[in-house]
């Protein structure tokens, strides 16, 4: 697998401060701001330190210490946010979208955490 990590992207300069967010969550590996742009009450987009591009990168390339540390991240989030269902929340969604099908905007991994509403079905049936 070949992936080059573009450091001009909108989150890496989020990471480097030099764009402001609204920070709901911030630890060693990883940083949760909500989306410009929610779709849902809550819309949190919980995104790792290190400059990788998506999911399947990520869990190939990064430290152990990394994925434990981004996975714990999205669950502190989940509960944060109160959409935890472990806890009396009404659950919520996690998407990572990934490359050109998965209509990927940003090239830097990112979980999105929804919830706050009913959902609907994971996806409308197309036309294959
Ligand atoms: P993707 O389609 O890559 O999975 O989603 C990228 C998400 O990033 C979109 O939901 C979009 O609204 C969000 N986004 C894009 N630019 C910014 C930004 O500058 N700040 C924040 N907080 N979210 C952004």
């Amino acid at each position: 697998m070949t992936y080059v990590y573009d450091d001009q992207n909108i989150f890496a300069k989020i990471l480097r401060g030099e764009i402001p967010n609204d920070t709901v969550y911030e630890d060693e590996h990883a940083l949760a701001f909500r989306d410009i742009q929610p779709q849902a009450p809550v819309h949190v987009l919980v995104i790792p330190k290190g400059p990788y591009v998506t999911y399947d990168h990520f869990a190939d390339t990064a430290t152990d210490a990394e994925i434990i540390g981004y996975t714990r991240a999205i669950g502190k989030v989940c509960a944060l946010m109160g959409v935890e269902p472990g806890t009396g929340g009404q659950g919520f969604r996690t998407i990572s979208n990934a490359g050109e099908d998965g209509v990927q905007e940003v090239p830097h991994l990112h979980t999105h955490i929804l919830g706050g509403r009913p959902l609907g079905r994971m996806l409308e049936r197309a036309a294959d």
